[in-house]
């Protein structure tokens, strides 16, 4: 086989960036817009020694699980991957590809994976929205979402992902920005101002958060700007983050006050949480009661425990696990993000729950030399996972049960490799579909400890 030649090809998985991945002539090859279960006509564009990458041309046999995707843009847009497949044969791929991921990654036989939990409507559960703002051809200042592994903008502000509101305010920004000519950020030569606009919804209280990232402090009429997203339904919290940095960092980490508060609220379950613009927030308002559901049984807590919550965010798991245990410990690296836990802990009434800024791997080896050890710990890092400095901390914390929270499973896998390797045991393994369309997948697994103190004095 060679490079321009064209194979036929039944497509058996996806890759972890969304190709459909087939085998022809012993080459492993992977395909875009394709779907498991379609077979197709490809042209070789790449090959490597063992692998290559094809160009679909025609779909030779269609897979009973393809469906007509909602989003006109769904094949230039980076964000879902597998909008083309019906939801069932999603979940069913994310199921696997854990499964596949703590085998082939973490070296893990016999998991017992459960079925992945599905939202009843996987669209509009995005509470979270980053629009980058460009020009189109005509020269008019447009916002959308990248064209996949590009920055180039294709211009669209209705994205079925997010929620409805998402539209209105967009528009009312391009408009407010065309009809005063203000530059949107260029950032190949680091003229212009309007760089991105981050939009977030607190699902159970209405509220709206508006957050204009600039190349700069101000932005020309601006009162007229306000006055015209003020108006619109549950506007809440319009700020400015200012980011003069090069690079493709979305967020300036200084945050000026527009109109109204700086931050939004929102409840999970019957707790309250104060949101700022930089601080983390689960994404999807559909999954996120049953996944902490799911944390809180795992833990197992009986209101003896000394818990660590690490990588905490603004405090959500720490406080629903505080209400049943004796202690938690909080850590989180963004100063917001923490300065919202220590208030979201004060506002709901919680007092035996403490936060501690900084990163993980540094903090909480201070932790246990200060007599605050941990009974139950619990991690939920971003997708690059937990640093490896820090599993040695968390083994020799020597935690009866650790849950670990995971948005990657390759490097949950990594992870669970290393934790397995050193006495805990691979319990129940949940995976949620918080990412609907595209090929991410939350998981939330128990570990437990096998080997004992008694077992380990007496070698
Ligand atoms: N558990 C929270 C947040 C999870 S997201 C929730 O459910 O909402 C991961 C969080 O880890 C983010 O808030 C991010 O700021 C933080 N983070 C990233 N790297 C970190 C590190 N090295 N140490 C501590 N926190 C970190």
């Amino acid at each position: 086989m060679k490079k321009n030649d064209t194979v036929q090809v039944e497509i058996q998985d996806i890759s972890a960036n969304g190709e459909g991945i087939g085998r022809a002539d012993g080459f492993l090859l992977f395909i875009k817009d394709t779907v498991i279960g379609d077979v197709v006509e490809a042209k070789i564009v790449k090959l490597k020694k063992r692998y290559g990458y094809g160009r679909l041309m025609k779909i030779l046999q269609y897979s009973p699980n393809r469906v007509e995707p909602r989003c006109a843009f769904h094949r230039q847009c980076g964000g879902c991957q597998i909008q083309a497949m019906n939801y069932a044969s999603q979940l069913e791929f994310k199921r696997n590809k854990v499964e596949n991921d703590l085998k082939r990654i973490g070296g893990l036989e016999g998991i017992v994976v459960s079925p992945a939990v599905g939202m009843d409507e996987p669209w509009h559960y995005r509470n979270k929205a980053q629009y980058p703002i460009g020009r189109d051809r005509a020269g008019r200042v447009v916002a959308g979402f990248y064209a996949g592994r590009t920055h180039t903008i294709i211009p669209n502000t209705g994205c079925c992902l997010g929620v409805p509101q998402n539209r209105e305010i967009m528009e009312t920004i391009l408009e407010y920005a065309n009809h005063h000519a203000i530059p949107p950020y260029d950032e190949t030569t680091g003229q212009g101002l309007l760089r991105h606009v981050l939009l977030r919804y607190g699902h159970k209280t209405g509220e709206l958060m508006v957050c204009l990232v600039l190349s700069g402090r101000g932005i020309p009429h601006q009162e007229e700007l306000v006055g015209r997203l003020r108006v619109i339904e549950g506007m809440a919290s319009i700020t400015i983050s200012v980011n003069e940095t090069r690079g493709n960092v979305i967020m300036g980490e200084e945050i000026l006050p527009l109109w109204g508060r700086g931050h939004i609220t929102d409840c999970i379950g019957d707790l309250r949480f104060q949101i700022s613009p930089l601080s983390f927030y689960q994404v999807n308002f559909k999954q996120t009661e049953k996944i902490y559901e799911k944390v809180l049984e795992l833990a197992g807590l009986t209101g003896e425990e000394q818990v660590w919550d690490l990588y905490c965010g603004i405090g959500t798991i720490s406080l629903f696990l505080a209400r049943k245990a004796k202690k938690v410990w909080g850590v989180e690296a963004v100063p917001q993000a923490v300065e919202d836990a220590r208030k979201n802990a004060a506002q709901n009434g919680i007092e035996n729950v403490e936060f501690l800024c900084g990163k993980a791997e540094d903090v909480c080896s201070g932790l246990t030399e200060a007599g605050a050890g941990a009974d139950v710990i619990v991690v939920d890092p971003p997708r690059k996972g937990c640093d490896q400095r820090l599993l040695g901390t968390i083994v020799q914390a020597g935690a009866r049960r650790i849950v670990y929270v995971s948005c990657d499973s390759g490097t949950l896998a990594r992870d669970l490799k290393v934790l397995a390797g050193a006495g805990y045991a691979v319990g129940e393994v949940a995976p949620f579909d918080n990412f609907g369309g595209t090929v991410h997948v939350e998981t939330v697994c128990l570990l437990s400890k096998t080997t004992s103190d008694a077992c380990i004095t007496e070698f």
